[in-house]
């Protein structure tokens, strides 16, 4: 069996915006990235990093141009396909966690998988919390927790499922550091134990220098896509041919 691209886009334009507002936002994405590989995403604000995650995730629809994300072309699926697609398939966390107010850590991670019709979504849930060290805030709502306990359970919600592919929004950005550092070093945990895809939106350049890959964005293209350091072997045993 060949090993497909977890994410593989091809040309992709996308605008959104109405009249004298539309903005021509992604110009041209030409994108493979391999399964199980974290890959930083980086650029300045504006030059289209979110708008990229929401392509790859299934929330946006691009304009023209190929959009594969773990083997499913999703330029033809309807909503509720795409809604399923991103279900089974991706796990999303944003800068400003996105939690359900009125609903306990256990509830806003069982959610998903209630969605899917799980009938086992709160102890699954339960785990997923307990794995991040939230076992002892399952009925907790996110006003009763700190920043990076909310971020905490959003990791949760977005690992409860499984997911082939893990898209994070600066996650960190609304944490202090060592906060922030505390979840990057649980998201990068599931992904290795989980063999996951990562896409990590950042401004730190050591969150950056942590990944496989980083890709730089300026004005809606791809300006910059090179392998790290952090795995010199590999990418130097490809320079030379080996
Ligand atoms: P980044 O995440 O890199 O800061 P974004 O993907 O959020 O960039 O946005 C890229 C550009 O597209 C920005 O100029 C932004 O103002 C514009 N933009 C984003 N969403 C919309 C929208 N729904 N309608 C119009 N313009 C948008
Ligand atoms: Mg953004």
């Amino acid at each position: 069996m060949t090993n497909r691209p977890a994410i593989d886009l091809k040309e992709v334009h996308l605008s959104l915006g109405e009249g004298a507002g539309r903005v021509h936002i992604l110009k041209g994405i030409d994108l493979e990235i391999e399964s199980g590989t974290a890959v930083g995403l980086v650029g300045p604000s504006g030059s289209g990093k979110s708008t990229l995650l929401m392509v790859m995730a299934g929330l946006e629809r691009s304009d023209s141009g190929k959009v594969v994300v773990a083997g499913s072309n999703l330029s033809p699926l309807s909503e509720d396909e795409l809604a399923r697609f991103r279900g089974a398939n991706v796990g999303i966390i944003f800068q400003s966690f996105h939690l359900v107010p009125n609903m306990t850590a256990l509830e806003n991670v069982a959610v998903p998988l209630e969605l899917a019709g799980d009938r086992q979504a709160f102890d699954k849930a339960r785990r997923e919390l307990e794995a991040v060290g939230l076992g002892h805030r399952l009925g907790h709502y996110p006003s009763q927790m700190s920043g990076g306990e909310q971020q905490r359970v959003a990791v949760a919600r977005a690992l409860v499922v499984q997911p082939k592919i893990l898209i994070a929004d600066e996650p960190t950005g609304n944490l202090d550091d060592s906060t922030g550092a505390q979840i990057v070093e649980l998201m990068f945990k599931a992904q290795r134990e989980r063999a996951m895809t990562l896409v990590l939106v950042t401004h730190d350049p050591s969150l950056a220098e942590q990944c496989d890959r980083m890709i730089r964005l300026r004005s809606g293209e791809i300006e910059d896509d090179r392998n790290r350091s952090s795995a010199p072997a590999r990418s130097q045993a490809a320079e030379v041919g080996a």
